[in-house]
C-alpha cells in the first residue's frame, strides 16, 4: 500500500515541476523586441529593452535554480530522508510534542541554508545589475536570521499546538485546528503591521505636507480616515516601488513605499492611495480573509479524512507511523488541490485589482491614474506581455496593458 502512495507522491511532484516549468517556458514564446503599440510614445524604448533583458535573466536563473531544487527534493524523497530524519530525532527524545517541533525546525533550517546561495545571487548579482538592489550584505544576512527566528517563534508554536490538539482530540481534530488557525490568521492580519513589519522596516505616519493636503482633500471626499497612512523605508533594500493595504477594522492601514513617493508626482500618489482605499471600500481584505479561512477549513477536512490512512507516513520511508512525517507526505499529496486554490486566489485578486482601479477612476483624475500605472510598470521593469496561460495561473495583478484597457472601457 505505502509503495503505491510513495509513487503517487513522486509522480505528483514530477507533474508539478513539469507543469510550472512549461508555463515559464510558454512565457518565453511571448518575448518580443517590439514595444506594444499601445505604449509607443509614452514608454521609452530603453526601459522596454531593459525589461526584456531583466525577464530573460530571471528566466535563466529561475530555470537553473528550479532544476537544482527539483533534483535535491527528488533524492530526498527516493532515499526517504524525511523518514530517516524523524527516526533519528526519535532516538533523542520521546516527547510527542517536541519531536515534530525539532523535525520541522531542522527542515526549515536546511531549506533556508539551501536557498541562501540562490537568494544571495538573485539580490547581489541580478537585482544589482538592474539597479534594483539597495541592500547590504549585512542587512541581507540579518534579514535571513530574523526570518528564521520568526518562523521558529510563530510556526513552531502553532505546529506544537496543532500536534497537541491532534494527540488530545479524536474526531473533532480538524474542527479545533480550524478554529485555532482562523484565530491565528485573523490575529496575524490585524497585527502584521505592528508586530512583524517593524522587525524589518520602519513605518512612519505620512508627513510630507503638500502630499498630505492633496490626500486629505481626497480622503475627506471618500470618507476615509487619514491616521492610517504610513510610509515604509523600503529604499534600504530595493528601488522597486509599491503600496499595499493591510489589516481591517481599527487596525487598517495603507502603507506606501518611500521609493514610490520619490518616483511619483503628488497627483499620481493620490491615485495610488485612491486605488488602495478602493480595496478597503470594496471590502477586499475581508473577502480574501474569508477565502483563506474556507480554504483552510476544506484542507483540514480532507486532512482529517486522510488521517484514516496512517500508511501515508510510511511512504516517506519512516520506520514508525508519526503525525509529523505523515503531514509532510500529506502536504505533497495535497499539491493538486493547493494548485487549484492558488489559481482561484489569483483570479479573485485580479478581479479585485480591476475593482480598485475602477474606484480610483470614478473618484479621482483618470489621467494621473494612467500615468501612475505606466510609471510603476516602467520603473519596476514589469513584464508587459506574459503568456496568457502563465498570466492566468500565476499573476495576482493584471498586466498594465490590461488595466489600461479596462480603464478605457469605463470611459465608454
Ligand atoms: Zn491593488
Amino acid at each position: 500500500m505505502y509503495t503505491t502512495i510513495f509513487y503517487i507522491i513522486l509522480w505528483l511532484y514530477v507533474f508539478e515541476f513539469i507543469f510550472s516549468k512549461t508555463l515559464s517556458y510558454l512565457n518565453t514564446l511571448n518575448w518580443s523586441d517590439k514595444l506594444p503599440t499601445e505604449l509607443s510614445g509614452i514608454y521609452d524604448a530603453k526601459k522596454y529593452s531593459d525589461s526584456m533583458k531583466y525577464e530573460k535573466v530571471k528566466y535563466s536563473f529561475g530555470t537553473i535554480s528550479a532544476v537544482i531544487s527539483f533534483f535535491v527534493m527528488y533524492f530526498v524523497l527516493i532515499f526517504g530522508w524525511f523518514g530517516y530524519l524523524y527516526d533519528l530525532i526519535s532516538t533523542y527524545t520521546t516527547n510527542e510534542i517536541l519531536r515534530p517541533v525539532y523535525f520541522f525546525w531542522i527542515i526549515v533550517l536546511l531549506q533556508t541554508i539551501f536557498s541562501l546561495p540562490f537568494s544571495y545571487y538573485f539580490t547581489f548579482v541580478i537585482e544589482e545589475k538592474f539597479w534594483f538592489n539597495k541592500s547590504t550584505k549585512k542587512l541581507f544576512f540579518m534579514d535571513t536570521i530574523k526570518s528564521l527566528l520568526l518562523s521558529a517563534v510563530f510556526w513552531l508554536w502553532l505546529l506544537s499546538l496543532i500536534t497537541w490538539i491532534y494527540l488530545k482530540t479524536g474526531d473533532n481534530f480538524w474542527l479545533y485546528t480550524w478554529i485555532v488557525m482562523t484565530f491565528f490568521s485573523v490575529f496575524m492580519m490585524m497585527f502584521y503591521s505592528s508586530i512583524i513589519v517593524p522587525l524589518f522596516n520602519k513605518q512612519t505616519p505620512l508627513e510630507k505636507w503638500e502630499l498630505r493636503e492633496s490626500i486629505e482633500k481626497f480622503a475627506l471626499r471618500v470618507w476615509f480616515k487619514l491616521d492610517n497612512i504610513f510610509v515604509i523605508d523600503w529604499s534600504k533594500r530595493s528601488s522597486k516601488a509599491n503600496a499595499y493595504f493591510s489589516g481591517f477594522g481599527p487596525k487598517k492601514r495603507i502603507v506606501l513605499y518611500d521609493t514610490l513617493i520619490k518616483d511619483l508626482s503628488t497627483d499620481e500618489l493620490v491615485w495610488v492611495l485612491a486605488h488602495e482605499i478602493g480595496h478597503y471600500k470594496k471590502k477586499h481584505t475581508i473577502q480574501m480573509l474569508v477565502f483563506s479561512i474556507i480554504q483552510t477549513g476544506l484542507m483540514l477536512y480532507i486532512l482529517w479524512l486522510a488521517l484514516k490512512v496512517p500508511e501515508i507516513s510510511y511512504a516517506m520511508w519512516s520506520s514508525t507511523s508519526s503525525f509529523a512525517v505523515w503531514l509532510v507526505a500529506f502536504g505533497l499529496l495535497y499539491t493538486p488541490i493547493s494548485m487549484i486554490f492558488w489559481l482561484l486566489w489569483n483570479i479573485l485578486s485580479r478581479k479585485n485589482e480591476y475593482e480598485a482601479d475602477q474606484f480610483a477612476w470614478i473618484n479621482f483624475n483618470p489621467t494621473d491614474l494612467k500615468n501612475a500605472l505606466i510609471k510603476l510598470s516602467r520603473n519596476n521593469l514589469s513584464n508587459l506581455r506574459p503568456h496568457p496561460a502563465y498570466e492566468f495561473f500565476n499573476y495576482s495583478h493584471p498586466t498594465v496593458l490590461k488595466r489600461l484597457n479596462a480603464l478605457s472601457e469605463i470611459k465608454k
